[in-house]
């Protein structure tokens, strides 16, 4: 297959590259704008191959969309590429509005007229896999809320959609877009909606790099309000691991949602990250000293966890990773790759606080 991957110099979007380009003998075109959070040496292991070609274009630029569609031929799309950080969109919804709409929109419509010229068998064949958020869910009620002998309810394929962010309601509209192309025009379309994924190459805006880099500068590890936030953590290779399958097995029409069934409080990942430091980078004082606790983000979900029975009964998928292993690993990844870590915060971020 050739996979036209957008997005793919982000977190998620890169490990998908390279577990393509590493696993598989599919051809990847990376269709990346390269904003901020896009980073071309997140993908220096597979960049030589020559199954792996690079395109520097904006989702939302229809004629360089046209151009890349005609001279790839791809069979089929992952559509990764989005805005992503929620204090972001908090402080600027702007590019949200811009990228995961407008953008999607836009790509859904330079897809649909290359898909409308396939031979029948191709026409068929032809997957648009587009990469969603669990957040476009709204939040869950929380432990401190309910009875004790009450069972927590899990985000299923068919929860209705309550975003609350800027972020979430655009990711929301985006995923409402490509089911309206499926529905009204026949486009082959499967939607994944994932919980909080973690690991290698994640921008240091987001909690667990951020922590992680601060803690080790001797900086103050803040915490939203009082940490008590749920999310489900998910291994981002078994988030990639997860997509493939998808994008090859997956049902058209069909939406699956994919956790990781970890669920933690934030002030718990953090605490677990100052201990695992303290093993491996030991020093005077715990690195658990170094946490302070800030206001609460507007808006702030208080809980997130998914229910991910589908994907795994109907296409035998689980993650490998345990939120132990995989926070360990992730740790000795950022102390063995701060080159990386400094080459990606370019002089315009520098780990302030914002979305207040
Ligand atoms: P990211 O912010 O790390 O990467 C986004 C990538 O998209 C970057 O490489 C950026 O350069 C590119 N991009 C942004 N605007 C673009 C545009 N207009 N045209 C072309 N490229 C553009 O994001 P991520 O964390 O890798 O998330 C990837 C996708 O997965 C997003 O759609 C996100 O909503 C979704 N998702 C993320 C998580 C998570 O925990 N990170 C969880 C579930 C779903």
């Amino acid at each position: 297959m050739k996979i036209l991957v957008t997005g793919g110099a982000g977190f998620i979007g890169s490990a998908v590259v390279r577990h393509i380009i590493n696993n598989t003998q599919d051809r990847v075109i990376n269709v990346d704008k390269l904003t901020y959070a896009g980073n071309l040496e997140s993908l220096v292991s597979v960049d030589k191959n020559e199954r792996y070609v690079f395109e520097q274009v904006d989702i939302c630029d229809r004629a360089e969309l046209d151009r890349v569609f005609a001279q790839h031929q791809p069979d089929a799309v992952m559509h990764l590429a989005a805005e992503s950080h929620v204090d972001r969109s908090i402080t600027g919804p702007s590019d949200f509005i811009q990228t995961n709409i407008i953008g999607t929109y836009t790509l859904l419509e330079a897809t649909r007229a290359y898909w409308n010229e396939l031979s029948a068998e191709a026409k068929k064949a032809f997957r648009f896999h587009h990469i969603s958020t669990d957040e476009v869910y709204g939040d869950l009620p929380h432990p401190d809320e309910v009875a004790l002998d009450t069972e927590l309810p899990l985000f299923t394929e068919t929860t209705s959609y309550a975003p609350s962010s800027p972020y979430s309601a655009s990711k929301a509209s985006s995923d409402h877009l490509v089911r309206a192309w499926l529905r009204t025009y026949g486009l082959p379309t499967i939607v994944t909606n994932c919980s909080n994924n973690y690991g290698p190459y994640h921008f240091p805006e987001k909690l667990i790099p951020l922590v992680i880099l601060n803690a080790l500068e001797g900086k103050l590890l803040p915490i939203y309000g009082k940490g008590e936030q749920i999310r489900d953590w998910l291994y981002v290779e078994d988030h990639a691991r997860a997509l493939y399958k998808v994008v090859t097995e997956g049902k058209i029409g069909d939406t699956y949602n994919i956790g990781g069934h970890n669920e933690k409080q934030n002030l718990e990942v953090v605490k677990t990250i100052c201990s695992i430091l303290d093993a491996l980078v030991p020093k005077d004082t715990p690195y658990a000293d170094q946490i302070i606790y800030v206001s609460d983000r507007p808006g702030h979900d208080r809980r997130y966890a998914i229910d991910a029975v589908k994907i795994s009964n109907e296409l035998n998928w689980q993650p490998e990773e345990t939120f132990e292993t995989g926070l360990r690993k992730t740790v000795e990844w950022y102390l063995t790759n701060q080159e990386w870590c400094q080459h990606v915060q370019d002089g315009s971020y520098q780990r302030e606080r914002l979305g207040i």
